[in-house]
């Protein structure tokens, strides 16, 4: 069996991640969705209410789990059993920075591959950091994220009922 996982801040999910989730999910035969708890970031969602969110959007997929971390993404994967980690690139900036972590993971755990999937053009500029900028400006962000995020993103950010 053929598992991938698929880490990251989730903060909160995009409409680009779930495109990522959905055409991988056709390639492996299990993608796990890793959900990172770092204590030195600051979120705007709390890890329960990531991954609650996550876990509601992608229920109808019956080859994808969810997951809550504050460990080495390495460590989940040799605890999972998987061999690859998926990250998306939208464009050369983001490259940058992948194939630094894709390095240092490797230098982790030589094992695990990191293998890169472009974005769909429909969502080369969705970026949580941009959206939430969005919503607190009172822009429309429809296209960009699912409707419960759109709901939680207002209600986070235009009524001041900040995470603790
Ligand atoms: P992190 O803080 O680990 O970068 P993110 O939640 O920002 O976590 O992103 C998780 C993964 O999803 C990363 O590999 C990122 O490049 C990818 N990603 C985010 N948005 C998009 C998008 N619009 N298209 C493709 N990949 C994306």
């Amino acid at each position: 069996m053929l598992k991938v996982i698929f880490p990251g801040s989730f903060d909160p999910p995009t409409n680009g991640h779930l495109n990522l989730i959905k055409r991988g999910a056709t390639i492996f035969d299990k993608l796990e969705v890793v959900i990172a708890v770092n204590p030195q970031k600051e979120y705007l969602f709390s890890a329960e209410e990531r991954f609650s969110m996550m876990t509601e959007l992608v229920k109808d997929y019956e080859n994808v789990d969810v997951h809550l971390w504050d460990k080495l993404i390495v460590e989940f994967a040799e605890k999972s059993g998987a061999r690859v980690i998926l990250r998306g690139v939208r464009a050369l900036v983001d490259f940058g920075h992948e194939f630094e972590l894709s390095m240092i993971n490797k230098g982790l755990n030589a094992r695990i591959e990191t293998l890169f999937m472009t974005t769909d053009p429909k969502y080369f500029v969705l970026r949580s950091s941009a959206i939430k900028e969005l919503v607190s400006l009172n822009g429309d962000v429809s296209a960009m994220v699912p409707p419960i995020v759109e709901k939680a993103l207002k209600s986070r950010l235009l009524s001041g009922n900040k995470s603790p």
